[in-house]
């Protein structure tokens, strides 16, 4: 399994010279199985430059596309109507998410908010509204809620023996939604987690959805993960102030690290 983030950054791209090194693309994480599946979880703007890539011969023959969203907030959505491959005539997508996904996609593609008519989707596109386990190839994908406002889903991705535990826009509860988070992280070969806020920040921004790097350490701790991979980084956030989170969250748990845009981990 090899795994790509294309967008780390949480909320909206907001660029400066500060950012260079992480990046200011919003949510999207690709994960290559080996087949003829590729698995893509989110559609932030990330997604336009794999759709670049894919376009200029980087999709397979006989692939298809499986576009898992966590759920429908901008940040997670606003890459979809410029994804290059969704406008190739060869192209096969699946695209999976809660109820009322086939709406939010064809709403984001009609006036005022894009001048692109429906029938210019070339691809062949189907709609999958998530309810349970699901098998993609030899991939096992299991979805499970986590704490976020107007709901979002986590997804465990296992294959040839690899697990890989993706939850992002999560917020502790204290509760039953962190004992379902540690649940499906358990024994993660990855854990990918929202690392939004600051701890400092945290107090003051109750109720909106994000974990800081200390919760992302203590569920890797206790879930038992091998690695953890922090991202969904703050808008607002520096290169350099994620470098400082990154320290602080390896002097914790050393095999933490903060995923940036481009990157490519093996596992
Ligand atoms: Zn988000």
């Amino acid at each position: 399994m090899e795994v790509t983030f294309w967008g780390t950054r949480g909320s909206v791209p907001c660029f400066s010279k500060q950012k260079i090194h992480f990046g200011t693309n919003t949510s999207c994480l690709e994960v290559r199985l080996g087949g003829t599946e590729r698995l893509l979880f989110d559609a932030g703007t990330g997604i336009v430059s794999l759709g670049d890539r894919l376009h200029n011969g980087g999709l397979i023959e006989e692939e298809t596309l499986h576009l898992f969203f966590s759920h429908f907030h901008w940040d997670h959505i606003q890459g979809l109507p410029f994804f290059k491959m969704v406008y190739h005539p060869d192209a096969r997508i699946v695209i999976y998410g809660r109820p009322g996904v086939e709406s939010v996609f064809s709403s984001q593609l009609l006036g005022p908010y894009s001048p692109i008519p429906l029938e210019a989707l070339a691809a062949k596109i189907e709609f999958v509204t998530v309810e349970g386990p699901l098998q993609v190839g030899h991939a096992r994908i299991t979805p499970f809620p986590v704490n976020h406002p107007q709901s979002c889903l986590g997804y465990v991705i296992e294959a040839g023996g690899v697990r890989l535990t993706y939850a992002t826009d999560s917020e502790p509860d204290g509760g039953d939604m962190d004992r379902l988070l540690l649940e499906h992280a358990r024994g993660a070969d990855l854990l990918i987690q929202d690392s939004n806020n600051t701890v400092e920040e945290a107090p003051h921004r109750k109720g909106w959805g994000h974990s800081t790097w200390l919760d992302c350490v203590r569920t890797a701790r206790e879930a038992g993960v091998r690695r953890l991979a922090l991202t969904h980084h703050d808008t607002f956030h520096s290169d350099h102030e994620i470098r400082r989170k990154e320290r602080m969250a390896q002097k914790e748990f050393p095999a933490a690290f903060c995923a940036y845009d481009g990157l490519t981990v093996g596992l």
